[in-house]
């Protein structure tokens, strides 16, 4: 027996796990004690004492044998079983002749048993099972020796301890990993949502073995709602969500106790737990045996929790929720940090707001007002629109102000503000500059007539009876309009001008609106005697035509000219085209007027060929109102037939926007041009609103860059990239690109870099009389080969991609 016991105990230094102490054991007592056999067995939840191991012989009528740890029950009255429940030895001198064990008689004369003992097995004080061994011979059992069985039980039970401690330890090293990853992702977040995401990811790969979920639940609308989670139970995906019930006592979940107690709660066998019967059926299918709910809590209220389960029964132990509550305690100062940052982020936007505007109106304030200005100017610098500033100052402000009070006078401005607001459109701007004064910013004022209505408009509503303090009350206001660019191209100016013009409406009597002295004297001179003039400008000859030649990036040859037309009236002197053709257009001059610039055009480009010039394409820029005219094409075939100019030379220049306004009938008209073996471009490309997909739908062969996309090629990457899709577009189409306006070297550089086909401007020539034209072209290299050759016309009129040579 001694030899056994030390056996035993060697058995146990040497075993790796538990199943493998249980079997070293059996095997040393049986050999090394010359027993006959012997069997351990373990309490199992449910009255069991089940045979973990066993050696020598009869072991196998051992493992089917039921064995119970009620004493009431027959098979509660075997030697292990009694052992188990006194926690004491218990011993057979003679097996066979026993009254108490003859349940087990017939087998134990099988197998040889004459003496048997069953010893306890206790861990931390208290019985888990037993040992059972058995002898050949009656009376073998001393107490000596039954006394070394003891020790050997005790050395087991010492054993298993062992085991239990160190699995305790590595749970423990992978819950600290679990918790130094998921701190590591606390560290990393960036945002709240990642924060929660990484932390539930991080602590189930840290410990997939312990937990098999995790998830963070907040609290929202009468719900715990889970809004980050790690893990494999369906149940608990991101945005389920379970009541929080006012219910005391049952039907409760983890969640909910420890969120409502703000402290952890735990089920270590949770289909036992009385407490939570209500996900009890969902979490047995998934399932869940164990699960802790450990509060987020912040100045200390619960704000959230993390609900964390695990297949094993007995799972959360002290240790491993004391791990949680580290965890869940970074994560909580992890979150109320973000918090901080965004309050901080929204005490930011406060403050810039507050800066940026009038606290009484919530209008901008005349920082934010310059602010707006200068983009507007931007945006009409750029596409050479205009719009208008409008300056409102209230006609009798201070009378109510003084009589009513100041808060009336505050009333009263909310009230304006509003009405002023819901007056324009919301791309329009409305800010307060201080007292009484408004400003409007009328984007896309196109013309005088909308910038009149929209002022009428205003003092319209402005005019309507308020009632304060019970008082019906009227204002009127005095507006002074300024506008872009002609009555100022910068902000100071602007505004200034829109203030004086607003002194002079209160000088008319006020509750009115006046344009400022240069916009009105503009109006007047440019509607009325403009206008008149402009009616006698055809008969009395005062139009002329400057042609500008357009240049091959490559060849340097020009390529062609732009008739430009040039109207000058004795009285005004030379009237630019931006400032009478619009005018034209207006009064539907321009139909008479273009018709005359398509045969002067025309009957130029053969006089030059008559002068043994050679043949160049000549382009006419049409209007709007000439391109929506029926006798647009009666027009043209007048003009080629008077002239006799073959109709491939004749480049007519249409505007996206004129192409867009009904792009059906565009399509017919550009298509009947185009027929006619007319070319066609696109003037200003960029300014317009056409999309890029429609384009190709449209006969069109050249393509003009707008000017305002050159102008700052050179320093604007923006301009520079908008150029090179126009660019890159145009090619992928088959369509010439022309870039206007070009002045520079460096603009034409960049414009050779990028592939631009041909370049219009100062650089080369400004639109000359038809004489200086004449000599540019017989200077120009090109003018050395023979003339009057069809195919020496350039290649914007025979372009090689889009159809044959047409001559
Ligand atoms: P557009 O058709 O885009 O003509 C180009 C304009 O840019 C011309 O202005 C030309 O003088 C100018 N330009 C050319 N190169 C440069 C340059 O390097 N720098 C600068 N700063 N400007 C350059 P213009 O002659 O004042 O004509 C203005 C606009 O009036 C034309 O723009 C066109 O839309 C319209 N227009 C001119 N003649 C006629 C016409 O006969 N009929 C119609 N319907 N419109 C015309
Ligand atoms: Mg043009
Ligand atoms: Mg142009």
């Amino acid at each position: 027996m001694f030899a056994a016991l030390s056996a035993t105990n060697e058995a146990i230094l040497r075993a790796t796990s538990e199943d493998e102490l249980h079997q070293k054991v059996c095997d040393a007592a049986v050999f090394g004690g010359k027993l006959l056999g012997a069997g351990l067995l373990l309490a199992e939840p449910g009255d069991q004492l089940k045979f973990v191991a066993g050696a020598g012989t009869g072991v196998e009528a051992l493992r089917s044998a039921i064995c119970s740890t009620d004493g009431d029950s027959d098979e509660g009255q075997g030697l292990a079983a009694s052992a188990f429940r006194a926690c004491r030895p218990f011993v057979t001198d003679d097996y066979i002749n026993d009254e108490s064990l003859r349940r087990w008689r017939g087998a134990a004369m099988r197998i040889g048993i004459r003496s048997a003992a069953a010893v306890p097995i206790k861990r931390q004080g208290s019985c888990i099972g037993a040992m059972l061994f058995y002898l050949d011979q009656p009376n073998a059992l001393s107490d000596e020796i039954i006394r070394l069985l003891e020790r050997m039980a005790e050395n087991v039970g010492f054993a298993l301890d062992h085991f239990e401690r160190e699995r305790a330890r590595e749970r423990m090293a992978r819950m600290f990993a679990a918790l130094s990853a998921a701190n590591e992702a606390i560290i990393r977040a960036k945002t709240r949502e990642e924060l929660c995401d990484l932390v539930c990811a991080a602590a189930v790969l840290g410990d997939r073995s312990i937990f098999n979920h995790i998830s963070l639940v907040e609290p929202g609308g009468g719900f715990l709602r889970v809004v980050a989670a790690g893990g494999v139970a369906k149940a608990n995906e991101i945005g389920a969500r379970t009541p929080i019930c006012d219910s005391e006592e049952e039907n409760r979940s983890l969640g909910e106790i420890a969120f409502k107690s703000g402290r952890f709660s735990v089920s270590n066998d949770y289909l036992a737990d009385p407490r939570l019967t209500r996900f009890r059926e969902r979490l047995r299918v998934l399932g869940v045996r164990s699960a802790t709910a450990i509060p987020l809590i912040k100045d200390g209220k619960s704000f959230g929790l993390f609900f964390v389960q695990s297949t094993h029964i007995g799972a959360f132990t002290a240790e491993l929720i004391s791990l949680l509550q580290r965890l869940a305690d970074n994560v909580s100062f992890a979150l109320s940090n973000f918090d901080q940052a965004d309050e901080k982020a929204r005490a930011d936007q406060q403050i810039k707001y507050l800066a940026t505007h009038d606290s009484l109106t919530q209008l901008p304030n005349r920082a934010m007002y310059s602010q707006l200005l200068h983009f507007a100017i931007e945006a009409a610098r750029r596409y050479d629109r205009r719009f208008a500033v409008l300056f409102i100052d209230l006609d009798r402000f201070k009378i109510i102000n003084d009589s009513l009070g100041h808060e009336a006078g505050d009333a009263l401005l909310v009230e304006v503000a509003r009405r002023l607001r819901h007056g324009v459109r919301a791309s329009d701007v409305v800010a307060r500059l201080g007292g009484d004064e408004f400003v409007v910013i009328l984007n896309e004022a196109a013309d005088i007539d909308g910038i009149e209505r929209a002022a009428g408009g205003l003092l319209d509503v402005l005019s309507q009876p308020l009632q304060l303090n019970g008082h019906e009350c009227h204002t009127t206001a005095s507006i002074g309009i300024a506008v872009y660019p002609t009555d100022g191209a910068d902000e100071q100016t602007l505004t200034k001008n829109a203030d004086i013009a607003m002194y002079h409406a209160k000088e008319d009597g006020k509750n009115r609106f006046r344009f400022c002295s240069s916009e009105a004297k503009t109006r007047s001179i440019e509607t009325l005697t403009l206008e008149t003039a402009l009616r006698h400008a055809l008969e009395r000859n005062q139009f002329a035509l400057h042609y500008q030649p357009k240049v091959d990036m490559a060849s340097g040859d020009i390529t062609g000219v732009e008739a430009l037309l040039r109207w000058t009236h004795p009285d005004l002197g030379v009237v630019p085209p931006a400032h009478f053709i619009p005018l034209a257009e207006e009064t539907g001059l321009i139909v008479p007027i273009g018709r005359w610039v398509l045969n002067e055009a025309c009957a130029q480009n053969m006089a030059w060929q008559r002068h043994g010039l050679r043949p160049i394409s000549m382009a006419v820029n049409l209007s709007p109102r000439q391109f929506a005219d029926e006798l647009l094409l009666r027009d043209v075939d007048e003009a080629l037939a008077a002239s006799g100019m073959p109709a491939v030379l004749l480049q007519l220049e249409v505007t996206e926007s004129m192409v867009m306004r009904n792009v059906p009938r565009a399509v017919k008209m550009l298509d009947a041009i185009r027929s006619r073996g007319i070319r066609l471009a696109i003037d200003d490309f960029g300014t317009g609103y056409s999309s890029m997909s429609l384009m190709k739908h449209f006969p069109i062969d050249t393509i003009k860059i707008d000017r305002s996309f050159v102008r700052d090629l050179e320093t604007n990457p923006e301009d520079q990239a908008i150029a090179q899709a126009i660019i890159s577009m145009g090619r992928a189409l088959g369509m010439t690109v022309v870039a206007e306006g070009v002045e520079t070297i460096e603009q034409r550089a960049f414009l050779r870099d990028h592939a631009c086909d041909e370049i219009q401007g100062y650089l080369f020539s400004k639109p000359v009389p038809p004489q200086q034209l004449a000599d540019l072209l017989g200077s120009a290299p090109a003018a050395a080969s023979p003339p009057l050759q069809p195919e020496l016309v350039t290649r914007s009129e025979a372009p090689v991609s889009r159809d044959p040579a047409p001559l």
